[in-house]
């Protein structure tokens, strides 16, 4: 990873925004680019920036943009769908055939970079109250509040993340917002697992040091409701087929190393789990930053380390190799 200049983007379509940049927050899935080069069949032409979970204020807009102005603050949804193909027709803009993502291999540069041009419907202003940090986060949070939405009712329901990096901490919060009565969280790293207790999380367990299926099915006989799988791991599918209750539902969000899943068919059919697969978020970013806004999600414990543009690398070398009990590197522009 090196820096490059860059010539300022210029606004094609009379509906893009200039933007300039203030925060950047580094993602898994922007580190999976650095270290693998890929994500699936996504693959790297180097150079090329990554970056995708962002704020900064509007420098410029095309002549037809209505939602914002310059000066405003914003956060970005890094999504750009076409609006036109059958998934966008049907609701499903997040699936839509033509998507195109911030930072994407093959798709839009990412946010890594002074300045973006992205189209005034991924673009939302953002009140006073809310931090840049708070802005960039939205994107990871509105990631858990679709899943949660997508599960079940949350209110009194007792619930599994397995793996507390910044997506399992962004279906946390909105989880137990929406009424979540028990939170049950693993994860391989100390530090995760205090911001898990301390963000509300009934039991937090260290996979690598206790027997964690086994203690929480002491505290929950019944086994849990809906087990939420964020962190790609192949133990963790069996962890929750392990977990869940009888018509249980196992939401997999993660993204893993590897090309395959695999679970326990006797298992899946005798409790007749529900497998749901989660693709990023459709349509939570308003309700992300009014949650956000109302304060009903804290997001403040998520930033741990901060960096300067000029050493995103070593922000990226930090999560990759998750050293210091990095949740989430922050880059300031
Ligand atoms: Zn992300
Ligand atoms: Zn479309």
């Amino acid at each position: 990873m090196e820096m490059r200049e860059a010539p300022t983007p210029e606004l094609k379509n009379d509906t893009d925004v200039l933007v300039k940049l203030k925060v950047v927050a580094v993602c898994g899935s922007d580190v999976h680019y650095y270290v693998s080069g890929k994500i699936g069949s996504q693959v790297v032409q180097y150079p090329f920036p990554v970056g995708h979970e962002c704020a900064g204020v509007v420098e410029k807009v095309g002549s037809a943009v209505s939602r914002v102005k310059e000066g405003d603050r914003i956060a970005v949804e890094p999504a750009m769908s076409c609006g036109e193909c059958d998934q966008c027709q049907a609701g499903r803009p997040h699936t839509c055939r033509k998507l195109t993502f911030l930072g994407c291999p093959g798709q839009a540069d990412g946010c890594l970079s002074d300045f973006i041009v992205m189209p005034e419907h991924s673009c939302f202003p953002i009140p006073d109250s809310l931090s840049f940090d708070e802005a960039a986060i939205s994107e990871p949070l509105a990631i858990g509040v679709y899943a949660v939405n997508r599960s079940i009712p949350m209110q009194g329901a007792n619930i599994g993340i397995l793996g507390f990096g910044p997506i399992g901490m962004s279906v946390q919060l909105p989880a137990i917002a929406k009424g979540a009565e028990k939170v049950y969280v693993t994860d391989k790293i100390d530090g995760r697992l205090q911001i898990a207790r301390e963000s509300g999380a009934s039991y937090a367990g260290n996979v690598d040091k206790t027997d964690v299926v086994k203690e929480i099915l002491e505290l929950e006989p019944k086994g849990l409701d809906v087990v939420f799988e964020c962190c790609g791991q192949k133990e963790a599918i069996d962890q929750a087929f392990d977990l869940l209750k009888p018509g249980g539902v196992l939401m997999l969000i993660g993204i893993p190393e590897f090309d395959r899943w695999s679970f326990p068919v006797d298992k899946g059919r005798h409790k007749e789990v529900t497998i749901i697969n989660v693709r990023r978020q459709n349509g939570a970013v308003e309700e992300t930053l009014e949650m956000l806004e109302n304060r009903s999600a804290d997001v403040s414990k998520m930033p741990t380390h901060r960096f300067s543009f000029e050493d995103t690398k070593k922000a990226f070398d930090l999560v990759a190799a998750y050293g210091d009990g990095v949740m989430k590197a922050m880059i300031d522009f």
